[in-house]
């Protein structure tokens, strides 16, 4: 074991404060990786304050890494000493069942291994994300990143990046498609920026005026204020699949409404408290499905990162040191940040 500084929330209502972790030793098939970026998630809040319950304390979340290989085990082949590499949201998966089998370990039959906040095989404890110095990983779970891409913008893409990535890909969206984007904060930014560079044509809904602008600048093609009751009904029966990253319990209904014929809208968006459940002729009359997604697989993470290196596409993001970690959380609950805040991990000592 390798003592590595971090930082935990020591308990759900108290702020972050320095903490020493244990790192395993480098296994045959691990890679030990100097984090260089980390980003803030908005499960990270969640975790951290305990909202979603089964939090074990003192938490270290962060799973929006992005660092450079230190050292690999003796039988690692994909990976070696020096390279760009990303860690996201699972660090294990059982690597037998169907889901595995599928390349989608995040629907692992045997529950994967979450980067923070599980049961940690190899220590016995828990496991410790990002907003820390150093992390191992098995080589499995550890991504290539382009050195085109800026590591600081790359780390959300870990997350962010894949959440939205996976339904657009599964839901098959491109040229022709329209799409309503609901939400601009982290996941709502990347979703913005994926699904223009796949071709379609994207709607935002909002409850912030004051990024209209700004979502534009991204990839938006029209804005709508979600909290407009005429603006929304003008958008009845127009998209053919909403993405919906929202944070908090909201009225699904108007939106249901916006979607076409057979639109789907999926839900990304993980509230502590359910919504209020929508209308059933909203989905009876128009065939409508609602669906959920959980960030991805490994394949189609490395899928997404190499999109992103060929496109040219990063999050826009605002770096903080470590020790800002509380007022960042509070910054997000109100929607303020332009769109997601990524740690440097050398803040810490
Ligand atoms: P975020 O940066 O805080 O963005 C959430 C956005 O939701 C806000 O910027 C705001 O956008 C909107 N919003 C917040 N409160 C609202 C309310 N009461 N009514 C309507 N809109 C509201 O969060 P994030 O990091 O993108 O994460 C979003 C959610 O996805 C979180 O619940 C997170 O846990 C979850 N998540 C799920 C997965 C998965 O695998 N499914 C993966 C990662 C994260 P506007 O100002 O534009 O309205
Ligand atoms: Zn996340």
């Amino acid at each position: 074991m390798t003592k590595t500084a971090a930082f935990a929330a020591p308990s759900a209502d108290a702020p972050f404060v320095p903490f020493s972790i244990d790192r395993r030793d480098t296994g045959p098939h691990d890679v030990r990786i100097d984090v260089l970026f980390c980003g803030v998630c908005h499960s990270d809040l969640h975790t951290a304050r305990g909202e979603w319950g089964g939090t074990v304390f003192p938490s270290v979340p962060g799973h929006e890494i992005i660092g450079r290989v230190v050292e690999v085990g003796a039988d690692v082949i994909s990976r070696k000493v020096g390279d760009l590499v990303g860690v996201g949201c699972m660090v294990d998966s059982c690597q037998h069942c169907a889901s595995c089998a599928d390349g989608l370990e995040q629907y692992c039959e045997q529950g994967m291994t979450l980067t923070y906040n599980s049961p940690d095989k190899h220590t016995g404890g828990t496991t410790y994300g990002g907003y820390s110095k150093t992390i191992v990983v098995d080589e499995k779970f550890v991504l290539h990143v382009s050195d085109k891409l800026d590591p600081a913008g790359a780390a959300p893409l870990l997350c962010a990046g894949i959440t939205t990535w996976s339904p657009l890909r599964h839901w098959k969206v491109g040229k022709g498609h329209k799409v309503g984007v609901v939400g601009l904060g982290g996941l709502g930014h990347m979703a913005i920026k994926l699904a223009h560079a796949l071709g379609a044509h994207v709607v935002l809904f909002t409850t912030s005026p004051a990024k209209a602008e700004g979502a534009r600048a991204l990839g938006a093609d029209e804005v709508v204020i979600s909290r407009d009751a005429a603006a929304m009904a003008a958008r009845a029966n127009t998209l053919d699949f909403i993405i919906n990253t929202v944070a908090a319990p909201h009225d699904l209904d108007p939106l249901l409404q916006a979607l076409k014929r057979d639109g789907t809208m999926v839900l990304v968006g993980a509230p502590p408290t359910p919504h209020p459940s929508p209308a059933v002729t909203n989905l009876i009359m128009k065939r409508r499905s609602i669906a959920g997604s959980l960030i991805g697989g490994i394949e189609e993470t490395q899928e997404m990162l190499d999109f992103c290196a060929e496109h040219g596409i990063v999050s826009d993001i605002e770096i903080i040191p470590i020790q800002k970690i509380d007022e960042a959380y509070d910054r997000m609950l109100k929607g303020d940040v332009r769109y997601r805040f990524v740690i440097d991990l050398a803040s810490l000592a």
